[in-house]
């Protein structure tokens, strides 16, 4: 068994572990939310929040903990407060730190262990909040790993408090023993505003607005919750440099000050998000109109320096008593809602509803399952028919996944494709289809489809990592494919998330002759500008603006403006979940390129497309 390391810093470490007043080893009853929300939200028997003496460990709040071993030689904790960020065991047997540890050995019979470092202002670790099972976890994701973080900042903020009210007790007259070592009023004041203030604007920070939330609820009062999260706010800091960003985020703070009322309180909880606390409201149509108008105020143009920027927030709402009362859950129900904002599109609201809760607890279940479907081969590519509207002719497909699940069947990409994209297997399942639609291709074109070409959707999470450019030309070239024949498409979300790396890969793709293809085209509010700096192919039109060219005028002429704009950059254009014959005779008088749709095909299995267009193994067989 390895002992944890003892380090240097350990006499300043113990130190400040002695301001947060453990010194009886009592309970800090403003953690038992967060271990409790961390028991639930992994579904582990037992979590704690684990301060480390100096030759053993207590706990200042658990949840499912029965008689443990409590030395420090043998706590994962102590382990843990050495590490940077989440130290992960997903099975202790197997761990030679830990495999002959007789907390993993006796009675305790640990075998999964997680837990973050807690750290003092000063940087030092005074414990770890961890979460415990007996039965290994391998799945456990990144994407878990970040949100026990965000639980860890909440037990920290907590702990900070508690430090600051020791203070303050320590330093009343009739227990101060040695007054030089305690703050004076006027310096416990100032510590009292550096730990419930944000520096850079002023309003309230992430501690200060969970403690209000809490009290207001306590009463219990009504009230709203709105998460605020400025768009693509990284590549505002990257293009205008982060003096300018500062500057933006101060502005936007008193914009949001100068709109919330007395009693309300507007805090900045990130690093570009912001949250408001809205009393006595109840209703969740009053307070969609009421973020719909911050939204407007924050969208309004910022001067700064000789620039005019624009931003754009999404908005997430959570209301007590309607969703919840306790205020852990109500802030988290804010934060799906923002979640849920966010996937929807910019600068929208979102109204939590429970079934959001159901989502997050769905995308855990998935990510478990999406293991194994990699594993076992169990996703499949459909492919939907792309014509040409000058002959009728087939151009190509479009490659679209789905996942035939052993339980329930071929499942569509809307029911898995959020926990596949959210966790650590995008990239890998990117690779596959890339691979997978591009072999397929191959085969069409040497089998009575020579300039068969084929549509890919890419995911962000594929530009993240490796260099994609070069894997996309590796694979052509593996499958003996020329450029012209791939095309890859890609959404406005993806283009604005990353923008640097995006536009990097995209023109040296582009450049080799690779299509590319802008997807869900007039969804988006940026899309024109877009056009303009993005090595374009073609645009996919968007199949809402289809729906109603026929019956809307207003459809009608966008797509019209659409079409011709798209011939002035010198694009190809398709038109998206074409239906209905009216539908494709007003796409042909308009000159669109080729369409997409249930009229000409609906996404099928391979060797269903070959026998309904007649190429493949169906041609040889004719
Ligand atoms: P998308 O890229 O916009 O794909 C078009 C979607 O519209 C497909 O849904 C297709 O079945 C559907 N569709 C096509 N024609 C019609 C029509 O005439 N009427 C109607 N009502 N719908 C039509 P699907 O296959 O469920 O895919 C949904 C989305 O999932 C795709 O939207 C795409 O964003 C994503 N997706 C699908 N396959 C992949 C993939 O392999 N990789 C990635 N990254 N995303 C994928
Ligand atoms: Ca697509
Ligand atoms: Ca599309």
């Amino acid at each position: 068994m390895k002992c944890p390391v003892i380090l240097p810093s350990e006499p300043a470490r113990l130190k400040a572990l002695s301001a947060y007043g453990f010194d009886d080893e009592q309970l800090l009853q403003s953690l038992d939310p967060v271990v409790r929300i961390a028991s639930r939200m992994f579904g582990m028997p037992v979590a704690a929040v684990n301060m480390i003496g100096s030759d053993h460990v207590f706990f200042a709040a658990s949840t499912g903990v029965g008689h443990v071993d409590m030395r420090r030689d043998v706590s994962f904790c102590a382990h843990a407060i050495n590490q940077a960020d989440v130290m992960l065991v997903p099975d202790a047997t197997l761990d030679e730190r830990f495999h002959d540890n007789p907390l993993v050995t006796g009675d305790t019979n640990l075998r999964f262990y997680a837990g973050v470092p807690l750290m003092s202002p000063e940087g030092l670790a005074l414990g770890a909040l961890c979460i415990i099972d007996d039965q290994p976890h391998h799945d456990f994701s990144p994407e878990d790993c970040k949100r026990l973080q965000e639980l860890a900042k909440m037990a920290s903020d907590r702990l900070e408090l508690r430090r600051i009210e020791v203070a303050a007790e320590r330093s009343t007259p009739q227990i101060q023993e040695d007054a030089s070592s305690f703050p004076t009023p006027h310096e416990e004041q100032e510590l009292r505003q550096q730990a419930s203030v944000d520096g850079l604007t002023g309003l309230a920070n992430r501690a200060k607005f969970y403690r209000q939330v809490e009290d207001v609820l306590i009463r219990p009062a009504p009230v709203a919750l709105m998460m605020i999260d400025i768009d693509g706010f990284k590549d505002v800091n990257d293009t205008l440099g982060h003096t300018l960003g500062d500057a933006i985020l101060r502005e936007l703070a008193t914009r949001l000050q100068q709109l919330v009322g007395e009693g309300d309180l507007a805090a900045r909880i990130g690093g570009d998000e912001f949250a408001l606390m809205l009393t006595g409201m109840t209703d969740a149509g009053a307070a969609t109109q009421l973020a719909e108008a911050i939204l407007v105020a924050i969208a309004r143009p910022i001067k700064v320096d000789s620039h005019q920027v624009h931003i754009s927030a999404s908005c997430g709402i959570a209301l007590a008593p309607a969703h919840t009362q306790e205020a852990l859950e109500l802030v988290g129900d804010a934060d799906l809602a923002l979640f849920k904002a966010k996937r929807v599109g910019r600068g929208r609201v979102y109204v939590f509803t429970p079934s959001l809760r159901m989502e997050a607890m769905a995308r855990r279940l998935y990510g478990l399952e999406l293991h194994r479907a990699v594993d076992k081969g169990e996703f499949v590519l459909f492919y939907q028919p792309q014509i040409s509207l000058s002959d009728g002719s087939i151009t190509g497909a479009e490659a679209l996944i789905r996942w035939h699940h052993p339980e329930r069947g071929i499942l569509a990409p809307a029911v898995f494709l959020p926990a596949l994209e959210g966790g650590p297997l995008a990239a890998t399942v990117g690779s596959w289809i890339l691979n997978e639609a591009c072999a397929q291709a191959a085969y069409w074109r040497r089998s009575g489809a020579p300039r068969f070409r084929i549509g890919i959707n890419l995911s962000g999470a594929q530009f993240q990592v490796g260099d994609l450019a070069t894997e996309v030309m590796e694979t052509l070239a593996r499958h003996g494919l020329p450029p012209e024949a791939l095309e890859l498409e890609v959404t406005e979300n993806i283009v604005l998330d990353n923008d640097d790396i995006v536009l990097g890969v995209l023109r040296r793709l582009h450049a080799q002759g690779v299509g590319i293809a802008f997807d869900d085209f007039g969804t988006g509010y940026a899309s024109l500008s877009l056009l303009k700096s993005y090595p374009l192919s073609r645009i996919k039109m968007d199949q809402s603006f289809v729906r109603g060219i026929l019956t809307s005028k207003r459809d009608a002429s966008v797509v019209r403006a659409i079409l011709d704009m798209a011939r002035n950059f010198d694009l190809e254009t398709i038109a998206e979940g074409v239906e209905y014959e009216a539908e494709y005779n007003y796409l042909r008088r308009e000159h669109c390129d080729e369409a997409q749709g249930f009229l000409f095909g609906k996404p099928m299995s391979a060797p269903q497309f070959e026998l309904m267009f007649g190429i493949g193994r169906a041609k040889a067989i004719a």
